[in-house]
């Protein structure tokens, strides 16, 4: 499979709207079977975040639009996951900026788009939850204009594109003036604005490990990007550790995104986003590379503690 793909993070401070807006990302591009009960919060299915009523763990999801997959993943807002934060936004080449329309900007949308200019990264900004009476979206285009200058960001950057949104009816438009009809709006601009992602899928392979997940079956699942080369189901691989030490094992998995859900691939290529097990005790920030001329990426740091994954 190698479709067209799109990489990008989606940030906002907590409540604003993310997963509302992803749901309807997820509906519109059809990932959902007609009749078929879409559930509430499809992002927030850990008891830990409900508890919380923070986001707190990155999750992928992918939705497809145009015959381009577009992997959206999720951003915690909150500053005790900076290191998690600066990992996902490592993953993705474009950013989704969520700004409640009434609220404006808030204390983790500020963390949060600080990161993601460091990276380089240039937004894309919705003003969300226009549908609310008391909202003024134009007063928070204006106050994000005055959050990314503050934060010194770039003319590039500064000129960011957005839209008006109501995730929870289900539309995004570029003007206040005109009818909402859908989210297509959002697609068109993700489409244009977040550049593909670059890696040469003729090198060897490098996949940096960014995101642990479990299962009874496989064992331990890690997360990442290729960054280079192609990963094929059930070929031989090298795990670079943090010391350098080197650890050969087997793809007994290799799995994308559709919609929530993860499917199996036979192969990957540079630019991908995967899921991949086989290596017991691969940990953040090491690369998974080719057994014959291993070769790491520069090792991410983890600066919070361990997340208990379920
Ligand atoms: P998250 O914390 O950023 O994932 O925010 P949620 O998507 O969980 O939304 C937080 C709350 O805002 C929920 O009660 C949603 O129903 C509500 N909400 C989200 N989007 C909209 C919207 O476009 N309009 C209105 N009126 N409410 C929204």
């Amino acid at each position: 499979m190698s479709l067209p793909i799109r990489n990008l993070a989606i940030i906002a401070h907590v409540d604003h709207g993310k997963t509302t807006l992803v749901d309807a990302l997820l509906k519109q591009s059809g990932i959902f079977r007609e009749g078929e009960e879409v559930p509430d919060c499809v992002m927030d299915s850990n008891d830990l975040e409900r508890e919380r009523g923070i986001t707190i763990l990155s999750k992928n999801t992918a939705v497809r639009f145009k015959e381009t997959l577009i992997n959206i993943v999720d951003t915690p807002g909150h500053a005790d996951f900076g290191g998690e934060v600066e990992r996902v936004l490592g993953m993705v080449d474009g950013c989704l900026l969520i700004v409640d329309a009434n609220e404006g900007p808030m204390p983790q949308t500020r963390f949060v788009l600080k990161k993601a200019l460091e990276k380089g990264l240039r937004p894309i900004v919705v003003i969300n939850k226009i549908d609310r009476p008391r909202a003024d979206p134009h007063a928070a285009v204006d106050k994000v204009l005055d959050l990314f200058i503050e934060l010194g960001a770039d003319d590039d950057q500064c000129e960011f594109p957005y839209l008006f949104a109501s995730g929870l009816s289900g539309y995004a438009k570029t003007t206040m003036e005109e009818e909402g009809v859908d989210m297509q709006p959002l697609f068109d601009l993700i489409l244009d604005r977040v550049p593909p992602p670059v890696g040469d899928p003729t090198k060897p392979l490098q996949l940096q490990v960014t995101t642990l997940d479990y299962s009874e079956y496989v064992g331990r699942i890690v997360i990442g990007r290729i960054h280079n080369g192609v990963i094929k189901a059930g070929q031989q691989a090298a795990l670079v550790k943090e010391g350098g030490e080197i650890v050969k094992s087997k793809i007994t998995k290799l799995m994308g995104f559709e919609g929530l859900n993860r499917v199996d691939m036979p192969e990957a290529s540079a630019g991908y986003i995967v899921a991949v097990a086989g290596f017991a005790d691969a940990n953040i920030g090491e690369t998974i590379t080719c057994p014959n001329d291993p070769q790491a990426l520069p090792l991410i740091k983890v600066d919070e503690p361990t997340l208990q994954m379920t």
